[in-house]
């Protein structure tokens, strides 16, 4: 399992490769939309938790999800799990690795000629089901990529472009947000795929506005790379379960780093 799935990670880092290179040009605007409003007064205090509910309450959707075992809380009650690889929240920047570096997940499964780790992979599947039911069609560019495949990507631009351009624009092995399973490059199948100008089709901005919706974060915001040390890629999204993702979503936090509190 483990050549298959670095051989068919192997076609991507190409791509990416190519397409590092164009976090510079001008954008107007910013894309991503920071809706912080609507969502904010959720009171939830209405009725008193009585022993006895009299016939008034009507708790609907609360009690008709409850179910009758003991519930296994969702327990993402806001101390996330950034260090282990195998965490859905686990942190991948420029200055967190995988711990160990070589990490590899053991729950990959094929999607769209890419590999993601099984829920993650779930989640994209109804996402892009959803975003085809709006008649916008996403293709999936690259998932997992394996510590070996970072390797050899990250080894040619120090051979091309020297370290420094190298750490600019590629990840150091272990240090690849692709390494978790968790992160999925998206495009058209056109001429903007990995570039700039991707921000402008529907699918990026249909993934922009509902990403969340399914567990998955715009990455790499634009402007944001002191913090996230990546130009903008309006392409790159990154699974961190459903009920990370509304949280996220809610707080109008521009980055994951600034979310969890490990900004620079
Ligand atoms: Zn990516």
């Amino acid at each position: 399992m483990m050549g298959l799935t670095i051989r068919k990670a192997g076609i991507y880092p190409l791509v990416g490769t190519l397409v590092l290179l164009c976090g510079c040009s001008t954008h107007s605007g910013s894309p991503t939309p920071a809706k912080t409003s609507s969502v904010a007064n959720t009171p939830s205090a209405s009725t008193p938790a009585k022993e006895t509910p009299t016939a008034e309450a009507t708790p609907t959707a609360e009690a008709e999800a409850a179910p009758s075992k003991a519930a296994p809380s969702p327990s993402t009650s806001r101390s996330p799990d950034l260090t282990s690889p195998d965490s859905l929240t686990a942190l991948v920047n420029k200055t967190h690795p995988l711990s160990p570096e070589t990490y590899a997940p053991v729950d990959l499964v094929p999607f769209g000629g890419v590999y993601l780790r099984q829920e993650a992979a779930q989640a994209a599947e109804e996402m892009f089901a959803a975003a085809s039911a709006e008649g916008i069609g996403i293709t999936t560019l690259s998932g997992y990529r394996s510590y070996e495949t970072q390797v050899g990507t990250y080894n040619s631009w120090v051979a091309t472009y020297g370290q420094e351009q190298a750490d600019v624009a590629s990840a150091r092995p272990g240090y690849s947000e692709h390494q978790t399973g968790l992160a999925l490059d998206i495009g058209t199948g056109g001429a903007c795929d990995l570039q700039v100008c991707f921000k402008d089709t529907d699918a990026a901005r249909w993934a922009a506005a509902h990403a969340h919706e399914y567990g998955f974060v715009l990455r790499y915001p634009w402007w944001q790379h002191e913090t996230t040390g990546y130009w903008y890629e309006s392409w790159h999204f990154r699974y961190v379960g459903r009920e990370e993702a509304a949280v996220f979503h809610r707080s109008g936090a521009p980055t994951l780093e600034d979310f969890w509190g490990v900004a620079p």
